[in-house]
């Protein structure tokens, strides 16, 4: 129901890089692959993944040097970094993490720990996403159930119109520019033009039915879920 998680893929062994991108891939993650630092670079600029796995030798500059950039920009400072490395010493791994890196796996690895660390870094960076409630105006959300109720009867929802209904209940009554949506619930992909929100938007109301009045258009602004909501932590 929610979205496949991105996961850039930094990585310049094609063998591992095919072999991590399968089991990604069968784990439910979208992985992007690429295998130097500028190429990385280049895709991390055109959409912003939900996390970055990094390899820390890479033909072109250091993966540590990476991290430490990735860290430094306002832009990519808050994605999660998960090292891969064939040096297993402690003072490396100190280095990783002192780069900003959120954890480290040695090389040669499981794809089940693999998948464990990068499902625990996003849990970690992600957890206000997925386990709260929010109600309001009559509808009831649960995040952690992606469910949605209105006066007690559940409504059906695509992904991308319950995390735009998630995110303007919680934060209501406000303005929220098309633009500030795009970056809030489609996560930066430059690449999505400003009208695909009102196409979602549009989804939406239908999905609410009566409930629609509560998704109110502000001409020439942007949209706002009007009414006041109340979030609990699920
Ligand atoms: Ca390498």
């Amino acid at each position: 129901m929610t979205p496949q998680p991105r996961i850039l893929v930094v990585e310049d062994e094609p063998a591992i890089a095919e072999l991590i991108a399968i089991n990604l891939r069968h784990g439910g993650l979208l992985p992007v692959c690429t295998g130097d630092g500028a190429r990385a670079q280049r895709e991390l600029d055109a959409v912003l993944p939900d996390l970055i796995l990094l390899d820390w030798m890479l033909p072109d500059v250091s993966g540590l040097e990476l991290a430490r950039r990735w860290r430094a920009h306002p832009r990519s400072k808050s994605v999660p970094i998960l090292m891969l490395t064939a040096r297993g010493d402690e003072p490396d791994k100190v280095a990783g993490l002192d780069a900003g890196a959120d954890d480290y796996i040695t090389k040669p690895f499981s794809t089940q720990e693999l998948l464990a660390r990068i499902r625990a870094v996003l849990r970690r960076r992600a957890p206000e996403q997925t386990c709260d409630v929010v109600a309001g105006g009559g509808l009831l959300l649960d995040g952690a159930t992606v469910r949605v109720s209105w006066r007690g009867d559940a409504l059906r929802l695509g992904p991308t119109e319950f995390r735009l209904l998630h995110y303007l209940m919680k934060h209501p009554e406000r303005v929220h520019s098309r633009a500030q949506l795009l970056d809030k619930i489609w996560g930066d992909h430059v690449y999505i033009e400003e009208r695909t929100v009102d196409v979602h938007i549009k989804r939406l109301r239908e999905a609410l039915g009566d409930a629609a009045v509560l998704v109110q258009t502000v001409r020439g602004a942007g949209y706002r879920f009007a009414a006041p909501t109340e979030v609990r932590i699920g």
